[in-house]
């Protein structure tokens, strides 16, 4: 799919920052850019091998600017509550790449590993669930129509429409996991990355940005063949999907990139990566420090006890 997407047009697109950059189905891509200072987006819209042309709209928006709105004093809300005064939350992390590439595979065993630092962000979906997949734990699967009136609503952080089906992630499911003081982990594809990095919730949620990234296209291909969740044209899809979001990737500000070559070695970078970015908070990392304290009082106790010195 990439060949629609000329990287100059890309280098073009996302030069200004502030944006947000949708796929209309097969090679067309509309980008919605916020300008500086004014709520009033200009829209480009680039069919296949043209070069963008920026027109002013005044009606995409309303829509938008409702849920920026709501979201941002929604998140606010959470963050000023009174009884909340000294929750400080974990930072989040933002893992994308695309499909195939491994993500759910290193989040799983992160998460198994760390079941107390660490809980995940449950997406919505309108695509169903693949064999294996449970409701509210892998995704809450929904209709198109409770997905878009939730979106109306204010619903949601982000949301984008990936391989035709919309996905997105909601305050609710951010917020459940930061209010257990656990490391929310986030598995959103680019756009969503691009959505955060220009909203509120850059700021609010201060997340840090993860993208793995496949050996090779044809590599990522033979993964999700060999993981036989998804048609044939799913997996084609997918793949043709997989160029366009490696070219966008190679734009954002992520703050690693690591490549899922060998699982033990990818996960051994994301373990490497977490343990340098202080993602816990100061309330976390004080409780973690007085546990082991409380620890290594109670192993001196035991031992004490067991030789009979005082
Ligand atoms: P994603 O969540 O990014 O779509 P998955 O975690 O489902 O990707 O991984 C896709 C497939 O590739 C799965 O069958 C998984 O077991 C396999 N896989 C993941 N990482 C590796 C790796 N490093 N080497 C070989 N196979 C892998
Ligand atoms: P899959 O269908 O393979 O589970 O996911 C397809 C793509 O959707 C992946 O790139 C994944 O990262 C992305 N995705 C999953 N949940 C969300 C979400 O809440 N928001 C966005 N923007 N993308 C998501």
């Amino acid at each position: 799919m990439h060949q629609f997407l000329p990287a100059m047009n890309a280098r073009l697109l996302l030069k200004g920052g502030a944006g947000l950059l949708t796929m209309g189905g097969f090679g067309a891509y509309t980008y919605t850019k916020y300008q500086k200072g004014s709520l009033s987006p200009t829209v480009a819209t680039m069919e296949p091998a043209q070069t963008p042309k920026l027109q002013t709209t005044t009606t995409t928006t309303p829509t938008q600017e409702a849920n920026r709105i709501a979201v941002g004093r929604l998140l606010r809300r959470k963050t000023n509550n009174p009884h909340l005064e000294s929750f400080s939350a974990c930072r989040p992390l933002i893992i994308c790449g695309p499909s195939g590439v491994g993500k759910s595979s290193l989040i799983k065993k992160l998460v198994a590993e760390y079941p107390h630092d660490f809980g995940f962000s449950v997406s919505h979906t309108t695509r169903g669930p693949r064999t294996g997949e449970e409701d509210g734990v892998d995704y809450h699967f929904t209709t198109t129509e409770d997905m878009l009136d939730m979106i109306k609503d204010g619903k949601f952080i982000e949301h984008a429409h990936v391989h035709n089906r919309i996905y997105g992630t909601s305050v609710k499911a951010v917020t459940d996991v930061t209010h257990q003081r656990q490391i929310c982990i986030l598995d959103i594809d680019v756009q969503g990355v691009q959505t955060v990095m220009e909203s509120t919730a850059h700021v609010e949620l201060n997340p840090k940005y993860l993208f793995i990234r496949p050996v090779s296209v044809d590599v990522l291909e033979q993964r999700l063949i060999s993981r036989a969740t998804d048609s044939l044209s799913a997996i084609n899809q997918r793949v043709a999907t997989a160029s366009f979001e490696l070219e966008v990737a190679a734009k954002l500000p992520f703050d690693e990139v690591i490549v899922n070559d060998k699982l033990d070695q990818a996960y051994h970078d994301l373990k490497q990566f977490i343990d340098g970015q202080r993602l816990k908070c100061k309330q976390c990392r004080d409780e973690a420090e007085l546990n082991k304290k409380l620890g290594k009082n109670i192993k001196r106790m035991k031992t004490k006890k067991r030789t009979g010195s005082v």
